[in-house]
């Protein structure tokens, strides 16, 4: 069971309740109170997932593991910036939680040492700062090529696996999607749902990959119409994601 944590303006942590072994987990705990509120229901908090070491994903790491003394886990390359941490983690451990089990997909871009975890019998992957609803994050770190294949990475996935990202940017990020890809039929049924989401205050998180690769720009640069709407049509798909991603950064 997943209970979605509103955090800061913006941002969602995670709770994860695996019942059998009753395991606790949090994936990227922003902000102490908030995360504490869902967390102390519960009466622990064995795991801390961190997807990578910005502050509004690590903010209640060191809080939280004082009070239940939670194990911290993140990326080995992180091991210097994130606060607290226990565990390292390399692209494509497979490392269990109680009785769940994820992979580790190294997705660098946004910054060198982003992670995915990828729960592969639940079919969910948590993606951070890399995929979002609708679009992606933004390159600090990394370059525009890497961002690109973390993307991919993601990509591959099964269709049916569901979304949870770091941030509720899905409106704006919407308006971008119209805005180079205003033929998309899907879209539309899209911003329906996401209105009446955003309108009721419910997350419009989970989206599913099958969704994002019918919607999301950031999936689609190899989409004719979108190459001629660029006026990138002999481009290859990597130049058209950077040409997107530097048109989003000032959108
Ligand atoms: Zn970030
Ligand atoms: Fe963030």
């Amino acid at each position: 069971m997943i209970e979605i944590i509103p955090c800061l303006s913006d941002n969602y942590s995670y709770l994860i309740h695996e019942k059998i072994s009753n395991t606790v987990t949090i994936v990227d705990p922003s902000e102490f109170k908030a995360c504490d509120e869902v967390v102390k229901k519960y009466k622990k908090l064995n795991f801390i997932l961190n997807t990578h070491h910005h502050a509004d994903h690590v903010g209640a790491n060191l809080e939280l593991k004082k009070k239940y003394n939670s194990k911290i886990l993140g990326s080995n390359i992180d091991k210097d910036r994130i606060p607290g941490i226990d565990i390292l983690l390399i692209e494509n451990q497979k490392q269990k939680i109680g009785n769940l089990e994820f992979e580790v997909i190294f997705v660098p871009g946004h910054t060198k040492g982003h992670i995915a975890f990828f729960f592969s019998k639940e079919k969910i992957v948590f993606t951070g700062d890399t995929l979002f609803s609708l679009g992606c994050g933004r390159v600090f770190e990394g370059t525009h090529e890497e961002m690109f294949n973390s993307l991919n990475k993601i990509k591959k996935l099964p269709p049916d696996t569901k979304i949870y990202c770091g941030h509720e940017y899905t409106e704006s990020n919407f308006n971008f999607c119209l805005a180079y890809d205003p033929k998309n039929i899907f879209l539309k049924d899209k911003k329906i749902d996401i209105q009446k989401k955003l309108e009721s205050n419910q997350p419009t998180i989970p989206s599913t990959l099958s969704q994002e690769i019918k919607t999301n720009i950031f999936l689609r640069c190899n989409d004719p119409q979108i190459k001629h709407t660029l006026g990138l049509k002999d481009s290859s798909e990597v130049e058209v994601f950077s040409k997107l991603r530097d048109l989003k950064d000032s959108f």
